[in-house]
């Protein structure tokens, strides 16, 4: 290992560090803004009622659901599926926290199923493994945009009659031989927060083939009242609500869709701005003592969320954290996505979980870095992180 990995002259000075996963914003969405705050209509109204409908065209979809975030996106859902406290919810240790603790919030058990090594999703070998007689859902994350294995998930759900929420968080682009990410399963469960590919700040969308299930996240995310609850304030006169089950404060306001409405439009340009940047990170760095991301799936697209490294630290000059403070120390922010579920001591405390009990996850955990992937990246940004990859790695 090196004494130290901070350079004498940083790629990128402090003053341009180069934030990881920085939106793209442009004029559209601060004029739409702008118009709902002249207008004063701040909280769910047209402006929600136009981003469901958008996302629900572009995923060919009859029904899509805003809520504030994934999180509750997902709790939801588990909600709607008509799981009991006690039902197991079968779901990859390779994720953020929030995947797990929604399922917790809805009042289920998380049971992990560790991923596959090479595409880093949840294997269904590992799913059928951990199926026990209270399995009632499988909750597969398509991590980093690259989509899983939905034949073989599908297959396990419909012989075992277990609901499928689909956690799209990176995959809004998406697609498993044809079909779009989310509408494989009862519910596809979509996030909007700053860093995902389009963001409206905090959001997130559920979509569903059915209309029953859709009115019933619509009322949960606005404290069980009964429908339409947001027309009560309109030039209609007072409309009475009623409160028909104990919901949430999970809606979505108009200001957030403001940015979501411009957002979409611009989501499949985006992607192939991300596969350029991807295109140039696999030829930049093939030599380099690091394992790039596998190729894509035949027949799939990826959405290209998240392009990873697995720093190989046997012939690296650095460790995977060591590599982290490089970048850093060169102007580049770096994310790592994730260190395994089971490595957090909540879950440790609360459920016994050890890291080693899910190998795979815990050993990709531990090498993967994330580099910058941003649609807004310029062509500079791109090689200034490319040297600052090389500056650290290529001793
Ligand atoms: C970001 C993310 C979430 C949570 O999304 P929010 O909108 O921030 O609640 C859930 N799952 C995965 C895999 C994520 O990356």
């Amino acid at each position: 290992m090196p004494e130290s990995t901070t350079p004498r002259t940083p790629i990128r000075p402090k003053e341009r560090f180069l934030i990881f996963g920085r939106p793209t914003i442009e004029e559209p969405e601060i004029a739409e803004v702008v118009d709902s705050l002249r207008k004063c209509w701040l909280g769910t109204g047209p402006k929600v009622a136009r981003l469901e409908r958008d996302f629900a065209a572009y995923k060919g979809v009859p029904h899509a659901v805003a809520v504030h975030s994934c999180t509750a996106a997902l709790q939801l859902s588990i909600l709607a599926a008509g799981l009991h406290p006690g039902d197991e919810v079968i779901t990859t240790p390779l994720t953020f926290c929030a995947t797990v603790n929604a399922i917790l919030h809805a009042g289920a058990q998380p049971v992990l199923a560790d991923v596959d090594r090479r595409t880093m999703n949840i294997s269904p070998e590992a799913i059928e493994r951990a199926i026990t007689p209270r399995t009632r859902a499988i909750l597969p994350v398509h991590f980093a945009g690259r989509a899983c294995d939905m034949d073989a998930i599908m297959d396990i759900a419909r012989r075992r009659k277990l609901v499928v929420i689909e956690d799209c968080a990176h995959a809004i682009e998406t697609t498993y031989k044809g079909r779009k990410a989310g509408t494989f399963g009862d519910f596809g469960c979509f996030s909007f927060y700053a860093t995902k590919n389009m963001t409206t700040g905090e959001g997130g969308m559920v979509l569903t083939q059915n209309e029953a299930q859709a009115a019933r996240i619509k009322m949960l995310a606005l404290h069980g009242m009964s429908k339409d609850a947001w027309k009560r304030f309109s030039d209609e006169g007072y409309k009475h609500y009623s409160v028909v089950e104990l919901g949430y404060k999970y809606n979505m306001m108009d200001i957030q869709a403001a940015v979501g409405i411009h957002q979409l439009p611009r989501v499949e340009r985006w992607l192939e701005r991300r596969a350029e940047i991807w295109a140039r990170y696999d030829r930049a760095f093939a030599d380099l003592p690091a394992e790039l991301p596998a190729p894509t799936e035949a027949n799939t697209r990826h959405g290209l969320h998240l392009y990873t490294l697995l720093i190989d630290e046997e012939r690296a000059p650095v460790s995977r954290d060591g590599f982290l403070d490089g970048m850093t120390a060169n102007g580049i922010g770096v994310g790592v996505h994730y260190m395994s579920v089971p490595e957090h001591p909540y879950y440790q405390q609360r459920f016994g979980w050890k890291p080693g009990d899910w190998p795979v996850a815990m050993a990709l955990g531990r090498r993967t870095v994330s580099l910058p992937l941003s649609a807004g990246l310029s062509d500079e940004d791109v090689s200034d992180v490319i040297a600052a990859v090389r500056a650290v790695l290529a001793r």
